[in-house]
């Protein structure tokens, strides 16, 4: 059976690159009736910190992306590398190297003088017993190395990137896996935890490719055959480069404050590479984990493309109930500081919602376009000023006012409001364009908005719309 993992390193905000990794493990898993494993790689006791870790579990449970299994913590399982590389110690696979960094220093330099590569070249292998009792004695910190057979070629059929092999002898000689307290590096615990929690299939970024042969290698040595590897594209940003925080946002924390829907962004990510077999774009999780496979990943680079994203997040946007979209507005609304407790009614605020959500790419649109039916006194913009100064206007919206309180019919609609403008328009012998043009600035403060009549009839309903045009003085 399949068990899958996403193992993020609680040194940073959950990145965009990470989610997209957690989203091949999530459809993979999902796909195959198997595991996905959490597991939280904070074995880098300066850079982990707790709030990185719950900003990582937020993230993926704000996207849907549940784990079967854990977050299982590496901090908790130092013992069990320790025993490990006890183990490698006594097999004589690992040893204790006393090099210090000056002198690691002298030998990078020396081979880049002669036009090499840096490597560690070794020379701790086969200390003699006295060599290491002298350096003991000097007080010398020593790593525990594990030995890297040279030449030899390792394989791997990756399940993306198909037969992958290296030369041993690109490995950078023989590595360190632990530190002279036992405690764990990065290659040592990432096998030893891939063995113990049974992983059938790791799926992760391309950055990896450089430590799949010493993760191979320490398998070997550990007397298991390692499981089956997945290296997916990187995502890159539009100039081909490595996203950063100047192309907008690399979190998700970021994306969500960004006004993207989970649902939305997920379905971008899973896009970055795979598409599936029909083509569509628009898909929900549920029928891609019926589809996902390896074979429609793609091998070269993502570049994230914002204006598809924004397209993805207005299709889910506009695809919302009322009801739904006032929830996910909710806390868009109330952040740019407008009172949603006192509308008229949850079906006004529903009908606010349907109103702007047809039109916004992102929730962090609406409080601006909405914001002329949220609260009560307005501001104009340049242009509508304007607008309400041209001869007749102010005339027109009096006019308005005053046919507008013939109105007393309980329920307002456009097709109520429709015959009031047709005919004020013509005692007051103003073009229909001329006249709309003024009472979406008279009514919105703006020139532009969403639907004017629709708005019209909003605001009436909340009792404003007379206000806002008896307002407007000669
Ligand atoms: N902790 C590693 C990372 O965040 C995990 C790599 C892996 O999946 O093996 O990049």
């Amino acid at each position: 059976t399949v068990r899958v993992r996403i193992a993020p390193s609680p040194t940073g905000n959950l990145h965009i690159g990470t989610a997209r990794t957690a989203v091949f493990n999530w459809l993979y898993a999902r796909r195959h009736g198997g595991t996905f494993v959490l597991r939280i790689e904070d074995t880098d006791r300066e850079r982990s910190l707790p709030r990185y870790t719950r900003n990582i579990l937020a993230g993926l449970a704000w996207l849907g992306l549940d784990w079967d299994e854990g977050p299982i913590y590496q901090s908790n399982r130092i013992e069990r590398y320790r025993e490990v590389v006890q183990q490698l110690l006594e097999q004589g696979l690992a040893y204790r190297c006393y090099v210090s960094e000056a002198e690691l220093e002298e030998m990078r330099t020396a081979q880049k003088a002669a036009g090499k590569a840096p490597r560690y070249d070794n020379r701790h292998r086969y200390l003699t017993e006295e060599q290491r009792q002298a350096y003991e004695a000097e007080g010398r910190q020593p790593v525990i190395r594990f030995k890297i057979e040279e030449p030899l070629e390792v394989s791997w059929v990756d399940l993306i990137r198909g037969q992958i092999t290296w030369n041993t002898q690109d490995l950078g000689g023989d590595m360190v896996i632990a530190r002279a307290d036992g405690y764990p590096l990065y290659n040592l615990a990432v096998v030893v935890d891939d063995l113990d929690m049974a992983i059938t299939h790791v799926i992760r970024g391309e950055d990896h490719i450089g430590n799949t042969p010493k993760q191979i290698l320490l398998y070997r040595a550990l007397g298991h055959e390692p499981p089956q590897f997945a290296h997916s594209p990187l995502i890159l940003n539009p100039e081909g480069k490595k996203l950063s925080k100047r192309d907008g946002a690399t979190s998700v924390a970021e994306f969500q404050q960004m006004g993207f829907l989970p649902e939305a962004l997920k379905n971008y990510l899973a896009l970055l590479s795979w598409s599936p077999p029909d083509g569509e774009e628009i898909f929900s999780f549920e029928k891609a984990a019926t589809l996902f496979d390896f074979d429609r990943v793609t091998r070269s680079a993502a570049r994230f493309d914002w204006d598809k994203l924004n397209w993805i997040n207005s299709q889910y946007i506009k695809q919302l109930s009322p009801p739904e979209l006032v929830e996910r507005l909710s806390p868009f609304w109330q952040a740019a500081g407008l009172e949603l407790a006192t509308v008229p009614d949850p079906a006004w605020l529903e009908d606010v919602a349907r109103l702007i959500g047809d039109g916004i790419d992102r929730l962090t649109d609406a409080p601006s376009l909405s914001r002329f039916l949220l609260q009560e006194s307005l501001s104009y913009t340049l242009p509508a000023l304007e607008q309400l100064r041209i001869p007749g206007v102010a005339e027109a919206m009096t006019a308005m006012a005053e046919a507008l309180q013939t109105v007393t019919s309980v329920k307002v609609t456009v097709e109520t409001l429709k015959p009031l403008v047709d005919q004020v328009a013509k005692t007051q012998g103003l073009k229909k364009g001329l006249l709309l043009k003024s009472l979406r600035a008279a009514l919105t403060g703006d020139l532009q908005g969403p639907d004017l009549m629709e708005s019209f009839v909003l605001l009436q309903r909340r009792g404003w719309a007379l206000g806002r045009l008896q307002a407007v003085q000669k």
